[in-house]
């Protein structure tokens, strides 16, 4: 009984060491650490490689003019002294081809996904810019993981990490893809991101208040049903755009340039 306590005991310290350890990501528990990150990111991609008939990616080599100009503008994003691992994540972009679905979405690791809706819906390059500077934070804040550090077992992603849960892993994928509501971010989560999108692109060429001009372009009282899904995954809309304003005020950023003709080239590209 004795040595059984104690065993308990050693258990129950080995644990919660582990969980000091593994704790804080700027003020922000995580269990996982950053090369959990990226090894469930690659998981959770080979998932969506794998599934073509749900996830069509847009050949790189043919839509290289295409990606070119999302790579430009990632780039203006990365180079953000706000960006903590800039060196130590793939942010290699992927873009969906269907034009039904107005969203992007982002998986740990840095990897973020693009939908040809979303491209063929937006009107300037400040918006895009937005877009892209959003789901970048929501992969450098690492938000995915301390989702999933609430909603499952250290061990059980562990199995996702080594390649031995490819059911989980899909899921996963889909949760991300489609903000099925279990790994939905928190309203913290959007408002950081919505915060960082203007903190990455305030210092650039381009208009940092992409996501606000995004949004307005929704009747957010009658959303259609092509864009349900990220307004779902992205919620609080209408909040989102009034703070996004005040922070712009507050951060003194200037006005910068939402680059609508340049934007035209790339809807051109568009299959
Ligand atoms: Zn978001």
């Amino acid at each position: 009984m004795k040595s059984k306590t104690v065993k308990a005991t050693t258990t129950l310290i080995i644990v919660l060491s582990l969980m000091l350890t593994f704790s804080c990501d700027r003020g922000k528990f995580n269990v996982f650490t950053v090369q959990d990150d990226k090894e469930l990111g690659d998981e959770v991609h080979a998932e969506i490689e794998k599934d073509p008939a749900t996830y069509p990616i847009l050949d790189k080599t043919v839509h290289s003019e295409l990606y070119n100009h999302l790579y430009r503008i990632r780039d203006v994003i990365l180079a953000s002294p706000d960006i903590k691992y800039k060196n130590e994540f793939n942010w290699e972009i992927y873009i969906i081809h269907d034009d039904n679905v107005i969203n992007a979405f982002a998986i740990p690791g840095g990897r973020t996904y693009y939908y040809t809706g979303l491209l063929k819906f937006l009107e300037d390059e400040a918006s895009l810019a937005g877009v892209m500077a959003h789901e970048v934070a929501h992969a450098d804040w690492r938000h995915s993981t301390a989702r999933l550090s609430k909603m499952y077992s250290y061990q059980t992603i562990l199995s996702v990490i080594l390649g031995d849960n490819p059911s989980l892993a899909a899921e996963i994928a889909a949760n991300l893809a489609l903000g099925l509501t279990a790994l939905a971010y928190s309203r913290q989560d959007e408002y950081e991101a919505d915060e960082y999108s203007l903190r990455y692109l305030g210092p650039a060429e381009h208009d940092p208040r992409g996501v606000a001009y995004f949004f307005e372009m929704f009747d957010l009282e009658n959303p259609p049903s092509t864009v349900s899904t990220y307004l779902s995954t992205h919620p609080y809309a209408g909040d989102r755009i009034t703070e996004i304003y005040r922070l712009f005020a507050e951060l003194g950023y200037a006005e910068g340039n939402r680059f609508t003709e340049r934007y035209q080239q790339i809807k051109a590209l568009l299959p």
